[in-house]
């Protein structure tokens, strides 16, 4: 490898504008908050993506209470409940919506449960991450609710003023919230870290209690069918929350050879991403896309393969802490956003990579 050209880069991830109204005016939104975080839960747990929420929902005030909202059905919600109950100092109640209704996460019951809680509770801020759990249920929440949801949230400024990307990430907007109570929004999870002492912290569980759904509107529910979940049985991590992540782009040219970059990540302990050339290449399935169409990441090592750099593409991994390019193309855009860049073909170097990695104990 020492014959090729190996570079650091050393400007990336510029705010290219930010804008904040002149004109805006005080909303009830901003008096003392108290915010309802909708989560999501799987196998009796919390998903760590939903703590960033609470964490998003913590630079709301200092005064904010925050509940959390789960739904479900049986023993599974309840253990994640009593979990949640103690995971995070912020969180002041826990809200459990037990029905066979919630079983699978469908976006009309959900909304219709986010509406009936918000009518009960009367909160001024609602949150959800913007995964596609909270992509599809908040914006209809919102609509049940009346008001306009803030999506993708990278910054919490009080109470109503928020930052969020537009342009496919390239510049940063400043938003003033001036709209009814509820202000709803979905935040990006990297961009809320959850600091590792809010795992178990609590030592005395916040209070659970079940909400009543006597009164929950059922017109809308029923009108989507849930099928099935068809998800890859893998060891690797997940995508959304790995540490590492070791990407393929078009440049691999085919779905056998991301194998080869499937045992790399093995041999790191990484999960897999694909851009979105390779998936529509059926290369790999589109749960592995990052990018703006796809999974937003921002993990410590950001390994990218044969990705040429599209701006789409860089909306979902340029937070990533540390990032490492590979293209044969001196002049691939991927670079400007590497840390370390190395002008090489793929086929050589992951193969040498392999050799030289040690195997994962
Ligand atoms: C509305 C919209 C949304 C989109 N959303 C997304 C999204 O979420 N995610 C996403 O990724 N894209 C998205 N795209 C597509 C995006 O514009 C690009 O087309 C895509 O990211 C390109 O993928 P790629 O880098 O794999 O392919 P290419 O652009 O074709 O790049 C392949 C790269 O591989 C390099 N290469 C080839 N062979 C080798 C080799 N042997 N060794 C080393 N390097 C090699 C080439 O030099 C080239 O730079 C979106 C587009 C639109 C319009």
């Amino acid at each position: 490898m020492a014959s090729r050209l190996i570079f650091k880069t050393l400007s990336r991830r510029h705010r290219l504008c930010s804008t904040s109204p002149p004109f805006l005016s005080k909303t009830s939104a901003s008096r003392s908050a108290s915010t309802l975080v909708v989560a999501e839960h799987e196998g009796g747990s919390i998903k760590a993506q939903s703590l960033s929420a609470v964490v998003a929902a913590t630079s709301l005030g200092d005064d904010n209470s925050v509940s959390l909202l789960l739904a479900g059905y049986g023993s599974s919600l309840l253990q994640a409940a009593e979990r949640a109950a103690t995971c995070h100092p912020s969180i002041s109640q826990v809200l459990v919506a037990d029905s066979e209704k919630f079983a699978n996460p469908l976006a009309e019951p959900w909304a219709k449960l986010v509406q009936l809680v918000q009518q009960k509770g009367g909160y001024s801020h609602v949150i959800a991450t913007s995964g596609s759990f909270g992509k599809n249920i908040l914006p209809r929440a919102a609509a049940l609710l009346d008001v306009s949801p803030v999506t993708d949230v990278v910054e919490v400024n009080g109470p109503t003023q928020f930052v969020r990307p537009i342009y496919a990430g390239n510049a940063l907007c400043t938003v003033r919230y001036t709209g009814a109570n509820p202000c709803m929004l979905t935040v990006r999870s990297t961009s809320f870290p959850v600091p590792p002492l809010a795992a178990d912290s609590k030592s005395n569980g916040a209070p659970i209690s079940h909400v009543d759904l006597s009164t929950l509107d059922e017109d809308s529910i029923g009108k989507s069918r849930y099928i099935k979940l068809s998800s890859e049985d893998t060891e690797r991590p997940d995508l959304g929350s790995a540490r590492i992540v070791v990407t393929g782009g078009r440049g691999l040219k085919s779905a056998e050879n991301f194998k080869m970059l499937e045992k790399l990540a093995e041999k790191l302990g990484a999960a897999v991403g694909a851009t979105r050339a390779a998936v529509d290449a059926g290369f790999v399935p589109n749960e592995l896309q990052v990018g703006q169409t796809g999974k937003i990441v921002a993990p410590d090592l950001y390994m990218a393969f044969g990705v040429s750099g599209a701006i789409q593409h860089l909306a979902g991994m340029k937070d990533s802490k540390f990032i490492v390019a590979v293209n044969k193309d001196a002049d691939a855009p991927i670079f400007q956003v590497a840390d370390y860049g190395l002008v090489a073909d793929l086929f050589e170097v992951i193969p040498e990579l392999l050799e030289k990695f040690p195997e994962k104990k």
